[in-house]
């Protein structure tokens, strides 16, 4: 049942849609365990979303196995952020978690936003 309904996720999902290819986006890295792209509305002069070739919701709803993914997503955007020529700069990571957060997607993604001075606390 659990399947069934992740299946139909997986179908709907515009993330998933991107990484099958369905809808065209700018690729930044791929590799067997995550996609990550450009994205379409910028925050910042760099801004890339990874996210998990697996279909998890959001942070809320990932399990224990899904840990490595998040831990590796971090080490996937300081690759993008040395490769953008933001590591010394600085930049951002951030996960949206539901409303309040302004969470538009609900397919795990990281944002990587960096290429300018950001401030804190976020608006
Ligand atoms: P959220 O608001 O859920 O944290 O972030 C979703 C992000 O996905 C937004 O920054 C939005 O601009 C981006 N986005 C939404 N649809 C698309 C799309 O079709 N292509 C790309 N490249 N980015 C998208
Ligand atoms: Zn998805």
């Amino acid at each position: 049942m659990t399947f069934v309904v992740e299946k139909e996720l997986m179908a709907d999902c515009l993330f998933c849609k991107i990484i099958r290819g369905e809808i065209p986006s700018k690729k930044a890295y791929e590799d067997d365990k995550v996609y990550a792209f450009h994205d379409i509305r910028p925050g910042a002069p760099k801004h890339i979303l990874i996210i998990p070739k697996k279909h998890i919701s959001g942070v809320n709803t990932a399990s224990a196995e899904d840990a490595g993914i998040i831990g590796y997503s971090h080490l996937v955007a300081a690759k993008l952020a040395r490769e953008h020529n933001i590591e010394e700069s600085g930049y951002r990571t951030v996960y949206n978690v539901g409303p309040d957060s302004g969470q538009s997607v609900f397919h795990l993604h990281l944002h990587l936003l960096g290429g300018r001075r950001m401030a804190w606390p976020p608006g």
